[in-house]
């Protein structure tokens, strides 16, 4: 089954706005990944900066300083942005800086030592910028700026021609392409999973036929307001069940029963548009009101009866509604339960109406 809906998943192009989702879904989580590689690379830089100031004897100057300071204020700027698309931005700048201070690292060493060192740095940030939540812009121009200022054969005296300069060139294009495949390979997959996991979840939580959230969708939502202490307003639970249903089937067949279920499945999702609703079996649904007085609850139920009363079609139908106030200290359960005495009453005293629950 996995295997056949991936297939079918593979098969289709991502529309713009899942790509923007899963980009800033896959960076939220990421941030704090980003942050630790920022504040390694920051680190490991400082160490060969010192090795290079002290043992190496090239003092440690203000130039550092402003680069320390840089990449520090980089890393700040990074743990308050909460936007994908900011984290482009912060990235190349962040690239842009420790690429500038690597070089002028390097620069302290003896020349013959250049080229491998700049390969190796190159290499590094190539790497950690691959694994990164990265636009493909993003990562191909954050690969431009690392070429351009880790050049292994600018002011190096190695030449393209001469055997070191071959080795190192063919060393750089390999990391390119390893670097560059990784990255593409791994933004694809991650992608994938995205939409996978993102479809499957869908399906788990939504009723097939009203396509509107189901009984587990609800216990999860509504479980969730519940258990939100302490309450700004009063909660209420609505049980809804539709009148003679049995007889729609009977008389009109199963089809249209159906029909009738995603009719008042719409009415509900109209009228509660700004709660928790939900089918939860068969012909009931249910209806989380958090935040609300009695008196907007009534207003709810009653337009809701009447607008599933006047529906204007072949197949009319009316509803019978429960109501309960979600006590302090309640479980969903309770509340439930409570929903469905009110329920009955409703249907009692004669259906189309709605019933508080009186304790
Ligand atoms: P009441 O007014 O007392 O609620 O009477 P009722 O006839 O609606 O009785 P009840 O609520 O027990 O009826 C449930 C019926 O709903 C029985 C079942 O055949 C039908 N039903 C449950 N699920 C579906 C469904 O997915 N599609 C269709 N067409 N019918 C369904
Ligand atoms: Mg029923
Ligand atoms: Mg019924």
């Amino acid at each position: 089954m996995f295997k056949t809906i991936e297939a079918d998943v593979l098969k289709k192009t991502v529309p713009e706005s899942l790509k923007r989702e899963f980009a800033q879904h896959d960076f939220e989580r990421l941030k704090p990944f980003c942050l630790l590689i920022y504040i390694a690379s920051i680190s490991i830089w400082l160490v060969f900066d010192l090795i290079v100031s002290f043992p190496g004897g090239q003092g440690f100057t203000g130039l550092s300083m402003l680069f320390l300071t840089l990449l520090t204020i980089n890393t700040i700027t990074l743990a308050f942005t909460r936007d994908g698309r900011h984290f482009q931005w912060i990235n190349l700048v962040f690239v842009l800086v420790i690429t500038l201070g690597t070089r002028l690292l390097i620069e302290g060493l003896p020349i013959d030592l250049h080229p491998s060192w700049l390969i190796l740095a190159a290499s590094s940030i190539l790497y950690s910028a691959s694994v990164l939540p990265l636009k493909h812009w993003s990562f191909i121009t954050a690969m431009v700026i690392t070429w351009v200022l880790l050049n292994p054969f600018y002011l190096t005296h190695t030449s393209l021609l001469e055997f070191k300069g071959t080795m190192v060139f063919f060393y750089a294009a390999f990391l390119t392409f390893l670097t560059l495949y990784s990255f593409l390979k791994l933004r694809q997959a991650k992608l994938y999973n995205f939409i996978m996991a993102k479809l499957l979840l869908d399906q788990a939580y939504l009723d097939t036929l009203t396509e509107i959230p189901n009984r587990r969708a609800f216990m999860t939502s509504a479980g969730k307001k519940l258990s939100q202490q302490p309450k700004a307003h009063d909660h209420y639970l609505a049980m809804i069940d539709i009148d003679n249903f049995k007889k729609v089937n009977d008389v009109y067949g199963h089809d249209i029963g159906d029909e009738v279920l995603k009719r008042v499945a719409q009415d509900i999702k109209a009228v509660m548009v700004d709660f928790d609703y939900a089918r939860l079996g068969g012909e009931e649904f249910g209806i989380y009101l958090a935040g609300v007085r009695k008196s907007d609850v009534e207003q709810l139920a009653t337009l809701l009866c009447r607008r599933v009363r006047e529906e204007p079609t072949q197949h009319p139908v009316t509803i019978s509604i429960g109501l309960a106030r979600v006590e302090d200290g309640e479980t969903l359960n309770q509340a439930l339960i409570k929903a469905d005495q009110a329920l009955y009453i409703s249907k009692h005293e004669g259906k189309d109406r709605f019933t508080f629950h009186a304790p």
